[in-house]
C-alpha cells in the first residue's frame, strides 16, 4: 500500500489557496507516512503574468505584487512570499509533526529555456529534498494561459511535437531536477476531439526523451491529478509509462499534485495498480535529492 505523496502545493504557489499546515494535517489524517511539498518555482515572461491575470480574473496589479523583476527586465519571479520566510515556516511545521509524518521540502520548477539561469541559481541556494521539472510552457508561452495562441489552427501532431521537442531540449540542458513532471500535461488543454497522447504517434520523440532521462539518471512521476481533471487516467497514460519502462526507466515517483488539502493522497491505490500493470516492481521516494526504491 502506497503511503507517500511527492507532489503538492500550498498558497506559496500562485494557483493554490492551501495552508501548509492544513495540507500536513490532511496527510496525517489519511495515514500517510511521508509527503513532499513541491510549490512552483516559475520565472515566466512578463506577458505570462498578464495572461495569467486575464485567465484567473485577478487584477494585474495584485499579481505584479508577487512578481519581482529580474535583471533583464523581461522575466519575473512568481513566488508569493519571501523564500526565507517560506523555509522557516516549513521547518517549524516539519518539526511540529515529526512524530506523525515526515514532511520533506521539494519544489516544481517550470522548465523554460529562457530562465534556466534564474532557476539554477534558486535551486543552488536552498536544501531541497526533491525537484520536479515540469514543462508548463513552450514557445515562451504558458500553455494553460495561452491556449488560443498555442493551439489555434495547429494540428495535435504539430503542437504536441513542439512541446515534446522543447521538453527534450530542457532535459538535456537542465540538471537541477530529479523527475520530469506530468509528461502528457498538454492533453489537459488540447482542443482536439481525441486529445490523448499515444506512444505510437510520438514514438521517436518519446524514445529520445526517455533514453535521455535514463542516461542522465533522472526519472518521471506518476501524477494522479489526471483523474481529478476527468481524463480517466493519470499523467502520463499507461501507454507512455510502458514506453518509459521499455527505454529502461526505473525511477518513478507518485504524486497527487494537490492544490487543496482534500486532494492530498488521492488515487494512491489506482497508482499502485497502474505501476504494476506497466511493468514496475517499485516506485521511488526522494530525500536530499537521492532516490530510495520501495517495492509496490
Ligand atoms: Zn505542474
Ligand atoms: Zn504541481
Amino acid at each position: 500500500m502506497i503511503r507517500t505523496d511527492h507532489h503538492m502545493h500550498t498558497k506559496a504557489s500562485t494557483d493554490s489557496p492551501a495552508d501548509m499546515e492544513e495540507i500536513i494535517k490532511q496527510a496525517v489524517s489519511l495515514g500517510l507516512t511521508e509527503i513532499c511539498i513541491t510549490d512552483h518555482v516559475d520565472f515566466p515572461l512578463a506577458d505570462d503574468i498578464r495572461n495569467w491575470a486575464v485567465y484567473s480574473g485577478a487584477p494585474v496589479s495584485s499579481i505584479m505584487e508577487w512578481a519581482r523583476y529580474l535583471g533583464d527586465g523581461q522575466t519575473c519571479e512568481l513566488i508569493r512570499i519571501p523564500f526565507d520566510e517560506y523555509i522557516s515556516n516549513y521547518k517549524r511545521l516539519a518539526s511540529t509533526y515529526e512524530g506523525d509524518i515526515t514532511v520533506l521540502m521539494g519544489c516544481e520548477i517550470g522548465m523554460s529555456y529562457h530562465c534556466r539561469g534564474a532557476i539554477h541559481a534558486h535551486i543552488a541556494k536552498y536544501p531541497f529534498d526533491f525537484i520536479i521539472g515540469s514543462q508548463h510552457s513552450f514557445d515562451r508561452y504558458d500553455i494553460c494561459c495561452n491556449r488560443e495562441t498555442l493551439f489555434s489552427g495547429r494540428s495535435k501532431q504539430d503542437v504536441y511535437t513542439a512541446h515534446l521537442t522543447e521538453m527534450i531540449q530542457n532535459v538535456l540542458d537542465y540538471d537541477c531536477f530529479d523527475v520530469l513532471g506530468h509528461i502528457d500535461y498538454i492533453i489537459r488543454y488540447g482542443p482536439y476531439e481525441d486529445r490523448n497522447m499515444y506512444a505510437h504517434e510520438f514514438d521517436d520523440l518519446l524514445t529520445t526523451l526517455f533514453k535521455t532521462l535514463v542516461e542522465k539518471g533522472k526519472g518521471i512521476e506518476l501524477n494522479t491529478s489526471g483523474f481529478r481533471y476527468g481524463l480517466g487516467h493519470a499523467h502520463p497514460n499507461i501507454d507512455i509509462l510502458r514506453k518509459y519502462r521499455e527505454a529502461g526507466g526505473e525511477i518513478i515517483t507518485i504524486g497527487s499534485d494537490a492544490h487543496r488539502p482534500h486532494d492530498v493522497g488521492k488515487y494512491l491505490p489506482e497508482a499502485a495498480n497502474i505501476l504494476s500493470g506497466s511493468g514496475f516492481k517499485a516506485y521511488c521516494k526522494f530525500k536530499e535529492r537521492k532516490p530510495t526504491f520501495i517495492n509496490i
